[in-house]
């Protein structure tokens, strides 16, 4: 028996999908190259967007529709789509809608009373089967305490889990021997995890956050390796964890900082907690600790009654932070958020007048930023091909950077000198293989 599994969204569905691929081999499923050699589709979605939910939507009913599949493939949805209502009762031709906190449970749903799967009824402990070689997700919490007004999330994963220190200590130990070159810590809030064994020990020496002990853990472990981590949540961005960053150790300089608005009054209807003078601060105090660092950031265009004056509020900001990346998402009512409450009232058209500005205000200081780099060497980790033929890679803080080269580099460490900067990324030389 063979499966297939399509992933829409965020890393965090990325990482669970290593989850689900791992349950299915431990019952004995193979991986299949493609969905039509499949006898299970698994579709692990994401409804942050109402085209995500859409696309999903339209694959369900594609692989029916057609009966592209003599095997009789089993549909199973599973993610953030799985967990709403009314998307489960308009889904009828789905075979199983699995919560991802259930998978432990998906053996029996499949009647596979023979094969024993390991009982573990905790879902960080089901082990991944990782994607590559270099790359692996860890992810180190689930949930979100933060309702922010426009996001499902909190309904959808539900509220803050953390995972034990030690277990997570122990994957990024493991992958580290196994050669893993870039882990990725992940969670919808890493900042605010929380380590319960110290909060049950009682012990009292936590002088920072935990998130930051754990940082400061995995800085002190041997080996050549990359720790990236996403999402942080501005309010939760303390000196500390700046300070771990800016160490230079195998905590990357790159900070992904949702703003979502550059409006004070919109960032109060979104429920997030921090001013733009608050934000710009913090900008301000990560870019004088880190000077490498990529600053990357989420904006939403067209929220309810987003005005041109407060959108334009978010160009000025958007111009003082200098981001060297930005995911534009156009604003679409989640029935079940506070804001779904409110009138939508910016037509599509002008939402995507609006991220098409900030596209081109992104460009703009995209290729200065990479302009001051030429000349510069850069550690690179070569991940793929683009289709230009070129190897291509990110450096330490995630720039991407093409590079020419006739032999296979990819999942190595490399050191580039970089010789032209676009916009969206940087193109060099290798100076040294191997690294
Ligand atoms: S912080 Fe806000 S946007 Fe991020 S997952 Fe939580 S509720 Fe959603």
């Amino acid at each position: 028996m063979k499966y297939f599994i399509k992933t829409f969204g965020c890393q965090m569905n990325f990482s669970d999908s290593e989850r689900i691929a791992g349950k299915l081999e431990e019952i004995g499923y193979k991986s299949a190259s493609n969905d039509k050699e499949a006898d299970l589709i698994i579709l692990n979605t994401c409804s942050v967007r109402q085209s995500a939910e859409d696309r999903v939507w339209g694959a369900v009913n594609n692989y029916k529709k057609k009966k592209l599949y003599p095997r009789n493939s089993k549909i199973i949805v599973t993610g953030c789509i799985a967990k709403r209502k009314k998307v489960v009762e308009k889904m009828d031709k789905v075979d199983i809608f699995l919560d991802i906190k259930d998978l432990n449970k998906l053996p029996k749903l499949l009647n596979q009373n023979g094969i024993q799967a390991k009982n573990t009824n905790d879902y960080f402990q089901i082990k991944p089967k990782y994607q590559n070689s270099f790359t692996a997700y860890v992810p180190i919490m689930t949930g979100c305490d933060n309702f922010c007004s426009y996001c499902i999330v909190p309904f959808t994963r539900g509220r803050e889990t953390s995972r034990p220190m030690e277990e997570i200590l122990e994957e990024v130990k493991g992958l580290v021997k196994q050669g893993y070159k870039e882990i990725w810590l992940l969670g919808q809030n890493v900042n605010s995890y929380i380590n319960h064994e110290r909060i049950k020990s009682e012990l009292k020496t936590n002088k920072g956050s935990d998130f930051v002990i754990l940082l400061e853990e995995i800085n002190k472990l041997p080996g050549k390796f990359w720790i990236r981590f996403v999402s942080s949540h501005p309010k939760d961005m303390g000196d500390n964890l700046i300070k771990v960053i800016s160490h230079n150790g195998h905590i990357t300089p790159y900070v992904h900082l949702a703003l979502q608005s550059g409006d004070n009054e919109t960032l109060r209807k979104m429920n997030r907690h921090y001013t733009c003078e608050d934000y710009l601060k913090l900008v301000k105090k990560i870019r004088k600790a880190i000077p490498d660092v990529f600053l990357a950031t989420d904006i939403i265009v067209g929220f309810p009654g987003e005005t041109q004056k407060q959108f334009l509020n978010t160009v000025k900001i958007f111009k003082q932070a200098r981001f060297s990346m930005v995911y534009i998402n156009k604003y679409s009512p989640r029935e079940g958020t506070a804001s779904f409450k409110m009138k939508d009232n910016v037509s599509m058209a002008e939402k995507d007048r609006r991220a098409k500005e900030l596209n081109r205000a992104l460009s703009k200081i995209a290729l200065d930023n990479n302009k001051k780099l030429v000349g510069r060497q850069l550690e690179v980790l070569i991940d793929g091909r683009a289709k230009d033929g070129l190897y291509i890679g990110k450096d330490k803080s995630y720039r991407s950077v093409k590079i020419k080269s006739e032999k296979d580099l990819i999942g190595q460490f490399i050191r580039v000198k970089i010789k032209k900067a676009f916009d969206y990324g940087l193109e060099g030389e290798i100076v040294i293989l191997d690294l």
